[in-house]
């Protein structure tokens, strides 16, 4: 299969060609043909699977082939986004694919002036990219009116609740037309993202590819047991060791981030930290400088690094597992990429136990340990696996099973043929509570 043959015109098809972009992924293949033939889209996809372009190829071919000239202080396609980073990478990409046509594509979101954005808005652009804050701001501002939407895109939609979105996104969606076409991508299913579809989408045709972020042979993972207090110590060991080169590592907390990037600074190691409290500017610097290996080690917080796309990262740490088990997948997602294969190792403490089970159930595997020499931990990691069960007493241990169940799989790593795509387990139950999205435009609060 070609983007050739799934209907793609030829100015899009010079832009893939610049690229580098042969053949399309699963997702990719279901949801272009889908989007042209104006349908809605409920796309359980997550970043890694190639989605924006999915996505954002069909909508810029719609937009460039049929609709009126977009007026002053509107827009025709609006995509939403759950953080400043992925708006600005959505943004870049949509401008990768636009090169070759005449329209118009801008990002917005919190954290800087937006003074710039509403003098940006006043001619109107196409497509606009934005967080859903910023965005009602401009909104209510009447720096944007949205009358002229033909499409909305929500990226991420899951992100965007577990965020706390969801009042803003029942705002958004009262200030949407009627008649429009929507996109929802989401890499998980609860309960709440079923609802907001089902308020916002018309008919949607369903498109389900794996994570392949969670292929056990494009992504090798696992998990060293340590102290909690020497995890930092454990980290400067593993990386001399294996002679790390770049590596994004995860903290907890932003206190946690600042810890870790000042004791690696002082230790000589080139670290840069990033999260939420930090200037938007000075983020996008430790990003861009770690994407063009300036930096070596990027410290972040989970908000801070959703959806970042850094070609070809060879190692993900997570320093602290994640509290939301979800999170896991989207970190580790974040190395092998495009097919290529990365590693994944979890520094885990005891207190860490019932997370890293969480993950395995997840999942669906048992991670492998290793333990590294000196640093046994004092405080055992009880065993645990995919059953979620934890086994607290020492006297009963249960051998782990090796890892991989089921998970090679759903490897979506290599892009073949749409034909490789498997669905989502349906069976996987959510983890941890989510906020409730129930502000429906027509349910009074
Ligand atoms: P996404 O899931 O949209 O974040 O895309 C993940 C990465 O895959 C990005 O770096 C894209 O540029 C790249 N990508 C997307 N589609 C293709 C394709 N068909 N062939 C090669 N690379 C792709």
């Amino acid at each position: 299969m070609t983007f050739a043959t799934l209907g793609l015109i030829e100015p899009l098809l010079r832009a893939l060609e610049t690229l580098g972009y042969q053949t399309p992924t699963p997702v990719q293949a279901q949801a272009i043909p889908a989007v042209l033939a104006g349908r809605d889209l409920m796309a359980a996809a997550q970043t890694g699977t190639g989605k924006t372009a999915g996505f954002a190829l069909p909508l810029l071919q719609l937009l460039t082939m049929e609709g009126p000239k977009v007026a002053a202080n509107s827009a025709r396609a609006l995509i939403l986004c759950p953080t400043r980073e992925l708006a600005e990478q959505v943004h870049a990409s949509v401008a990768e694919y636009a090169q070759n046509l005449p329209l118009t594509t801008y990002a917005v979101y919190g954290g800087v002036s937006i003074n710039p954005q509403m003098m940006k808005l006043r001619k109107g652009v196409d497509i606009l990219v934005a967080t859903p804050g910023r965005l009602i701001d401009l909104f209510r501002q009447n720096a944007l009116k949205l009358n002229q939407l033909q499409t909305l895109v929500l990226d991420e939609a899951d992100r965007m609740l577990d965020l706390g979105f969801s009042e803003e996104l029942a705002n958004i969606y009262r200030m949407l037309p009627k008649k429009r076409q929507t996109l929802l991508f989401s890499a998980t299913f609860s309960d709440e993202i079923r609802t907001l579809a089902g308020q916002m989408l018309n008919d949607p045709l369903s498109i389900e590819v794996s994570p392949r972020n969670v292929a056990a042979n494009t992504v090798k993972q696992w998990v060293v047991p340590v102290d909690k207090k020497r995890k930092a110590e454990l980290f400067v060991h593993l990386m001399r060791k294996g002679r790390w080169k770049q590596v994004l590592v995860f903290a907890k907390t932003r206190n946690g981030v600042d810890a870790l990037v000042d004791k690696l600074q002082g230790l000589g190691i080139n670290a840069d930290g990033i999260h939420g409290d930090k200037p938007q500017a000075t983020r996008q610097r430790a990003l861009d400088r770690f994407k063009s290996s300036e930096v070596q080690i990027l410290v972040a917080t989970d908000v801070a690094a959703r959806g970042l796309d850094i070609e070809d990262l060879p190692m993900v740490v997570n320093f602290d597992l994640p509290i939301v088990a979800e999170d896991y997948i989207h970190r580790i997602g974040r190395t092998g990429r495009a097919g290529n294969t990365g590693e994944a190792i979890s520094l885990v403490c005891a207190d860490e136990v019932n997370m890293l089970s969480a993950i395995e159930m997840l999942t669906r595997q048992t991670l492998t340990r290793k333990m590294e020499q000196d640093f046994e931990p004092e405080h055992r990691v009880p065993d645990t696996d995919a059953s979620g069960q934890v086994v607290k007493k020492p006297k009963k241990p249960k051998k782990p099973k090796a890892s991989g169940g089921g998970g090679g799989k759903r490897n979506l790593g290599k892009w073949v043929d749409s034909g490789e795509s498997a669905p989502v387990e349906p069976s996987i139950k959510p983890v941890r509570k989510v906020p409730v999205f129930n502000t429906g435009p027509r349910k009074k609060k």
